[in-house]
């Protein structure tokens, strides 16, 4: 397996990977093959896998798509890496993303965008856009992915692929390079929700090591898959299919929403009022915890340093304006500014008010329904350098997904058919569910139904 995966990814021109290392690769194969003579394997042993390059690694660089990092080797394994080798899964290799999971297109990348296996012009969605193409290519069989305000759903819809970002907290964020420490949670992505559900089961996890880690016991993410779905209620925002929402991408959803209702499901009608308000409110909570957490570059402890300066500060400035690439550059800027005094009331707190009124239509919404569905993106994926210089529009078409983060909601994209976009091309369409605190069985079950 590792070989097969090994040589399409020595053919591919996507830009999905980051680093390979054959030998490495080949070596825990090798082991892996043992374990299973041995007798002592999980479901996952000798399965590949790839790691988007923002969960750190022993063997392979971790650059979180930052010049910052070029050369950065960690002298640990993240959690969720190690988790995985435990489980006996053989890593591929490290995945391409926007530069500290910021953006979603993975144009932010210090290392260059990376292209749509379905259609090359188009981007892959992003952060975790290396995730997205490298499975949708075949590239590997599943991929880790983080999701801050929907960097799992977004891509593995864009790629026609499943992913699940869990509920904040189920996944431990050691290791994980840090943009917005009150939103990120990774997740994996994978072909279909049961693949998803085996790769959860290695990945979530009480670790005393993530201060915000819920302790609750081990689960097994399998045990509902087959259930019936008779019954099932599920609720449709009327937010969510406005004017801003693209007519081949509704109507992919809604003929999914049909194929629900034929396997027993209702539909109900819901609201979620402030899901517009979920913009500013995550463009002002996701920089202000980046310009904190990013305050750890500074040229003495990891990674890029400038080469001339005259003093300390002079080596930070040049250090931090030679490393970071402009999207970073915008968030710190933006945070620093919202967390200052005479802002802070006026943004930060207001921002962190609007998200407890957002969490709370959802559980008003959970009281009419089991799940809610409907578009992650609100439309197919575009062409590459489109929306390159214009944040605004990025930040605009993270509207469907934002709230779910912002919330600490599970949320999942599954595919759900093709559209033709604007350039007359066929590109992929995601369904999202989003189901109640610590529901990923459930949702898992759901997607699987369908599926
Ligand atoms: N697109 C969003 C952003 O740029 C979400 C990114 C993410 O989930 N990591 O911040």
């Amino acid at each position: 397996l590792a070989q097969h995966y090994l040589a399409r990814i020595r053919q591919s021109d996507l830009n999905a990977f980051l680093h390979v290392d054959e030998a490495l690769t080949l070596q825990q194969a090798a082991a892996a093959d043992q374990r299973i003579a041995r007798g002592d394997h999980t479901a996952l042993t000798g399965i590949p896998i790839a790691h988007k390059d923002i969960f750190v690694t022993q063997g392979w660089r971790s650059t979180a798509g930052s010049k910052m990092l070029e050369n950065y080797v960690s002298p640990f394994d993240a959690s969720v890496v190690e988790q995985f080798n435990a489980a006996g899964t053989v890593t591929l290799g490290k995945l391409n993303c926007d530069e500290f999971a910021m953006g979603s297109s993975n144009e932010n990348s210090f290392f260059g965008p990376v292209k749509n296996p379905w259609d090359k012009k188009a981007v892959p969605g992003g952060s975790s856009g290396g995730s997205g193409a490298a499975v949708a290519a075949r590239l590997a069989p599943a991929a880790t992915g983080t999701d801050t305000g929907g960097s799992i759903r977004q891509p593995a819809s864009l790629c026609g692929i499943t992913g699940i970002k869990p509920t904040y907290g189920r996944v431990s964020r050691f290791g994980m390079i840090a943009f917005a420490s009150s939103l990120d949670q990774g997740g994996p992505m994978a072909q279909t929700a049961e693949d998803c559900a085996l790769l959860l089961n290695a990945m979530a996890g009480f670790d005393p090591r993530d201060s915000t880690s819920v302790e609750r016991p081990n689960e097994d993410f399998t045990r509902d898959l087959d259930k019936s779905l008779r019954g099932l209620k599920i609720g449709v925002p009327k937010e969510y299919f406005g004017p801003g929402l693209a007519a081949d991408v509704e109507q992919a959803v809604r003929a999914a929403l049909k194929e629900y209702e034929k396997l027993g499901a209702t539909l109900v009608e819901i609201s979620l009022p402030k899901t517009e308000l979920s913009i500013p409110v995550y463009y002002v909570i996701a920089p202000a915890e980046a310009s904190s957490n990013l305050s750890r570059f500074d040229g003495v402890r990891y990674g890029h340093r400038a080469r001339d300066y005259t003093d300390l500060n002079d080596m930070y400035r040049k250090t931090r304006s030679e490393g970071f690439g402009d999207e970073v550059k915008r968030r710190i800027l933006v945070g620093a500014y919202v967390l200052s005094h005479g802002y802070y009331d006026a943004y930060y707190l207001q921002a962190q008010k609007i998200r407890r009124l957002i969490a709370q239509d959802f559980q008003d919404a959970f009281k009419q329904c089991d799940v809610i569905m409907g578009p992650v993106s609100p439309t197919v994926a575009w062409d590459l350098g489109d929306k390159a210089d214009d944040p605004v529009a990025n930040y605009l078409g993270d509207i469907f997904t934002l709230s779910t983060s912002l919330a600490g909601l599970p949320g999942m994209s599954i595919p759900c058919g093709f559209g033709q976009g604007e350039k007359n091309a066929q590109r992929p369409v995601g369904l999202q569910l989003i189901g109640n605190y610590f529901n990923e069985a459930k949702l898992l079950n759901i997607a699987h139904q369908y599926q």
